[in-house]
This record gives structure tokens, C-alpha cells and sequence, in this order.
């Protein structure tokens, strides 16, 4: 087998679920497990939280569908709604709680025939501009939901643009729109993503909403997850698969982007841009080798990617690398590579074996 595994620390993403409902005690918190649970493998993360998260958040109607299956009590949250009108009694037979972020879903609401009613969380925009109602309109629509037949809660929830710039002034607007429609008799109130449940007491409401931090990556550049007290959760390692000497002058890599300055020690690693570490890491990212830091070299390939060895003489082919994880925070590569750990995280692809711990 190819040496590249990404390894799954199920016990850390239960100790980060807890961490986060004891940020904001007697709330209740939506695990977010779309994107395949940010690449971890919604089927093992849903399963690892089964007995101990109030609900999970999902994308996609098929998602939710995904972690229906899973579990059939928890309350599962579809954060865009639904895409067509067809959708709406499929999430009722699934027992949803959907996203109403426009007017189109509003009314299609209003006209649709369900099996069963709903959990309906009205989406107001308080300032981000991406998805949500006006202020007024979430007052118009709460006049006309609250007491449809089709709807059983009637909530209000919102997402912050920048909660993960702790003195940002667009937070404290946010929460000022949010909490002007304190007035409205809605059941439950959601506000808090990670960033948000970690930093801003005010933003806590009835449910957290909490994604990244469930993965042991920080939502802050300036607060590791260390300091946050989470535990990372996803180890992408690999194996130096050969090691040569280049000379002063010569390159290394597509586009001979990296040209050796003094007599240098270089080894090639087991894992490229295909299998989700990013092409566009520049040289200098860190990359641990038998524990130890070594910079990535040259342009990062296909299959491969190459880094300096030449302070780490001892290292040989079939030394343990770590591109990122519980040694080397996923953060910190994704801010050499100018990204997130979101992104990271998400994009590790389907040929990367998963192994759970
Ligand atoms: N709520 C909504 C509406 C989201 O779109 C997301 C993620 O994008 C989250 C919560 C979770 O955010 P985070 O991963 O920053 O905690």
C-alpha cells in the first residue's frame, strides 16, 4: 500500500464536542457534519457523537438523508434548507429542521402539503449579505409561519461574517440586528459557529452550531488550538519514499521552481496535491520528519512533494512524516499555504485511506 494514511482520533472530536457545550452551559449544540464531516467521515464522526450531540447540521437534503440513517432520534439541522419545493416532504418524512434563508422557501413553505410539520429555522440576515431575510422580512414571515399548519417550532437563527476576528465591529452589529427581534415569540434562537461559542458570550441563545472546532482546528490565526483546549483530530502522515543529494545550483521539482543555494539533502514524500495537500503550499512549509521540522521544497506534485533534509542527516527512506496533525497543527500549514484548515481538512480525497482511532 501506498504510504499515506489520515488518522481519525474519534476520542478527540468527542473531548471537543464536550469542551464546546462547556463554553456555553444548558445550551444545546448542533454537531456540523456536512461536508462529510469537514472530510472526516460523516458515517464515523455521527456515530463517535451518536449518545452525546443534541443534533448535527448537514448541507444537503442527501446528507441529512446520510445521518438520518445514523440516528434516528437526533434533531438534524439542514443549514441552506431545501432546494425545490419536491425536497420539503422528503425533510418532513426525515424529521428535519430546515433553514428558511429566502422568500422563494418561505412561500414554498406556505404551499406545500407535508406529511408531518416541521422545525423551521428562519434564517435572518444580520449583516453577513449571503444567505438570510431582512429584519423585516423575518418579522413579515413570522406573522405568517407562526402559526401554519406546515410548521411545528418556529426559530430564528443567524451566522456570523466575522466572528473569527475577535475585535471585528461587524460582530457586535450582528448581534445588536439579531437581538432587535428579541420581541418576536420564536421557540429556540441559534447564533454561535465555533468561532462565536469560543469568544462571544452574547451570541450563545438556545443552540450552538459548533464545526471546526469539532475537528481540533482553530477558526483563529491568533489563537492556537492548544490555547483554545482542543485536541486535534486528523494525523496526515506519510513516509519519506527516497533521498538524494543535489548540488549547489541544481532544482528540484516541475519548473525547477527551487534551485539549491548550498549542498542540500533532499526527500521526497509520499503524498501530492491529489491527494488534497495544496499545490500552491509554497517552499518553506513546514513538514515534520521523524518528528522533526523540515521545510517543503519546490512545486508540490501529483503524488509527491519534496523537503529539505539536510539538518536532518539520519533521515532515511521510510522515515514517518506528518503533513499535518497532532505534531504540527493543521492551521499552521494551512497559513503558509495562505488557506484555512477548513479547506485543508475538506480536501483531503477519497483515495487517502482513513483510519480511526
Ligand atoms: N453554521 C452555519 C450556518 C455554517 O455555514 C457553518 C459552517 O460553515 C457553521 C455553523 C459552522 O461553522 P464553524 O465551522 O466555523 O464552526
Amino acid at each position: 500500500m501506498r504510504p499515506l494514511v489520515a488518522t481519525i482520533d474519534l476520542a478527540a472530536i468527542r473531548h471537543n464536542y464536550a469542551l464546546a457545550k462547556r463554553c456555553a452551559p444548558g445550551r444545546q449544540a448542533f454537531a456540523v457534519v456536512k461536508a462529510n464531516a469537514y472530510g472526516h467521515g460523516v458515517r464515523e464522526v455521527v456515530t463517535a457523537l451518536h449518545d452525546e450531540a443534541d443534533g448535527f447540521a448537514v448541507a444537503s437534503l442527501e446528507e441529512a438523508a446520510e445521518v438520518r440513517a445514523l440516528h434516528g432520534e437526533a434533531r438534524i439541522l439542514l443549514l441552506e434548507g431545501c432546494f425545490a419545493a419536491e425536497e420539503l416532504p422528503i425533510a418532513a418524512q426525515l424529521r428535519l429542521d430546515i433553514v428558511v434563508q429566502g422568500a422563494e422557501q418561505a412561500a414554498a413553505l406556505l404551499a406545500a402539503a407535508l406529511p408531518q410539520p416541521l422545525n423551521v429555522w428562519l434564517k435572518l440576515d444580520s449583516g453577513m449579505h449571503r444567505l438570510g431575510l431582512s429584519p423585516q422580512a423575518v418579522r413579515d414571515w413570522h406573522a405568517r409561519l407562526r402559526n401554519a399548519p406546515q410548521v411545528a417550532e418556529l426559530n430564528l437563527l443567524s451566522h456570523f461574517a466575522c466572528a473569527d476576528e475577535r475585535a471585528h465591529p461587524l460582530i457586535e452589529q450582528q448581534v445588536e440586528v439579531f437581538l432587535d427581534l428579541l420581541d418576536l415569540d420564536f421557540d429556540q434562537r441559534s447564533l454561535a459557529n465555533s468561532a462565536a461559542l469560543l469568544t462571544i458570550p452574547a451570541s450563545h441563545m438556545d443552540w450552538l452550531r459548533p464545526g471546526i472546532m469539532l475537528y481540533g482546528a482553530t477558526p483563529f490565526a491568533d489563537l492556537s488550538v492548544l490555547e483554545l483546549g482542543l485536541k486535534p483530530v486528523m494525523s496526515l502522515t506519510a513516509q519519506l519514499i527516497a533521498v538524494r543529494d543535489v548540488a549547489v545550483g541544481e532544482s528540484v521539482g516541475y519548473g525547477a521552481s527551487w534551485v539549491a543555494e548550498r549542498p542540500s539533502r533532499i526527500g521526497t514524500v509520499s503524498c501530492g496535491y491529489a491527494d488534497g495537500y495544496p499545490r500552491h503550499a509554497p517552499s518553506g512549509t513546514p513538514v515534520l520528519v521523524d518528528g522533526q521540522r523540515v521545510e517543503l521544497v519546490g512545486r508540490v506534485s501529483m503524488d509527491m512533494l519534496a523537503v529539505d533534509l539536510t539538518h536532518l542527516p539520519d533521515a532515511q527512506v521510510g522515515a514517518a512524516v506528518e503533513l499535518w496533525g497532532a505534531y504540527l497543527p493543521v492551521d499552521e500549514v494551512a497559513q503558509a499555504a495562505g488557506t484555512i484548515g477548513y479547506e485543508l481538512l475538506t480536501k483531503v480525497t477519497a483515495r487517502v485511506p482513513r483510519r480511526y482511532l
